[in-house]
């Protein structure tokens, strides 16, 4: 588990800092753009790096119909902490905690036959009918059942399963392959599609209480997509799912998490002096150099050596060589900040921070890698805990 703190202002080697009202002033903004849909807070991998429990109390306060988990244990996790509204998990392998997730009321995904034999074999177990949503590939080619044939024999056997009091067909759904490209031709070739898969099922006699496909970028740039529910995971943490659907500030959002370390020490070193392992950077000139504490270990992507970006004192600043696996460096250009001044790599951007976009460009990835690989080294702090009002 994520190690917690809650004052904020202990002097921490390092931590990120949670704002849960910018959380659920997210799910606020959200839910006004999908009106007429419910919400499902996605908070799967302890809620991209922001921690699942906090954020998922937080989530439901603020709205949220439903909680999402990849895996059972998450969603099992969420149950034993009190949350006990609608949740669902989706990522499960044979041998799964079928017969706790029935017993815990949670809804599980079937993307085939394999889980649909496991979960009624639990349910017959159980004593329990267990709640099951269809899952669906209308084209993003990972998890969920093939349309055709596959989904007949799906269909038919959860309907068989559901006259005999073993199962309840709670949900159809599907997920997108490319909705943070707007306009990209599979989001309307997937829309097709899951219409005709839900149009069989519901034929066949399925009625489902929600139909969903819409996850962050197509809850805010695809209405069409909404049916009864989005699945809204990095939005919520106030990120934008690509540069190309828009910034945060587009659409109303605020990033929750801002990562800051104190610097460990300040020196001032000669011209030609190597920094860091393999001495990648070398001072251009006499300078002085800021040691931050934080390093891979604590998800400081090893990819924005030489590139990532810092604020310290007003001023940002770029990693200098290599980041190593506690700590890096950066050039501080001859300033001599006192040790312990705050090096903000990223946050909201208000006060001239980066953002955690800022790192994934760094780094060659995507914000939500940034978020939530900060590793558990690194303490969650947790502000505006309180729903104001
Ligand atoms: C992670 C995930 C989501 C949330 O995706 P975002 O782009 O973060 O909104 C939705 N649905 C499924 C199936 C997921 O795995």
């Amino acid at each position: 588990m994520t190690e917690t703190a809650t004052a904020p202002t202990a002097p921490l080697r390092a931590r990120a800092e949670i704002d849960l009202g910018a959380l659920r002033a997210n799910v606020r903004t959200l839910r006004a753009r999908a009106r007429g849909a419910q919400l499902m807070a996605v908070v799967k991998s302890d809620a991209y790096g922001h921690g699942a429990v906090p954020c998922a109390r937080a989530a439901v306060e603020a709205g949220a119909a439903w909680l999402g988990t990849a895996t059972p244990e998450e969603a099992l996790a969420l149950r034993e902490a009190g949350l006990d509204g609608r949740l669902m998990c989706w990522l499960w392998t044979p041998g799964g905690p079928w017969r706790a997730a029935i017993e815990a009321g949670i809804d599980v995904s079937l993307s085939g036959m394999w889980a649909l034999q496991e979960v009624t074999a639990a349910a017959r177990e159980a004593g329990l009918p267990a709640r099951v949503q269809l899952k669906a590939d209308t084209g993003l080619g990972r998890n969920g059942c093939q349309p055709g044939e596959d989904w007949a024999e799906l269909v038919a056997a959860a309907l068989r399963a559901e006259a005999d009091g073993l199962l309840r067909i709670t949900g159809l759904w599907s997920h997108f392959a490319c909705a943070d490209e707007p306009g990209h031709p599979s989001v309307a070739a997937q829309l097709t599609l899951f219409r005709e898969m839900l149009a069989y099922a519901e034929q066949q006699g399925v009625r489902p209480e929600v139909r969903h496909i819409a996850n962050s970028p197509a809850t805010l740039t695809l209405p069409e997509s909404h049916f009864d529910l989005v699945r809204t995971g990095i939005a919520l943490y106030g990120i934008s799912p690509s540069p190309e659907v828009g910034t945060p500030a587009d659409f109303g959002l605020r990033p929750v998490m801002t990562l800051a370390a104190n610097i460990a020490l300040v020196k001032r070193v000669p011209g030609g002096h190597g920094v860091s392992y393999g001495h990648h950077y070398i001072t251009p000139g006499a300078t002085t150099l800021g040691l931050v504490p934080v390093g891979y270990a604590d998800g400081i992507p090893r990819h924005a050596s030489g590139t990532g970006p810092v604020l310290v004192d007003g001023k940002w600043r770029t990693v200098a060589g290599r980041v190593a696996m506690d700590q890096f460096v950066v050039d501080l250009g001859g300033d001599e900040p006192p040790v312990g001044t705050e090096a903000v790599l990223f946050g909201p951007g208000d006060r001239g921070e980066p953002t955690a976009e800022d790192w994934a460009q760094a780094a060659g990835t995507i914000a939500y890698e940034i978020v939530t690989r900060i590793g558990t080294r690194v303490p969650r702090v947790y502000v505006n805990e309180e729903q104001a009002g």
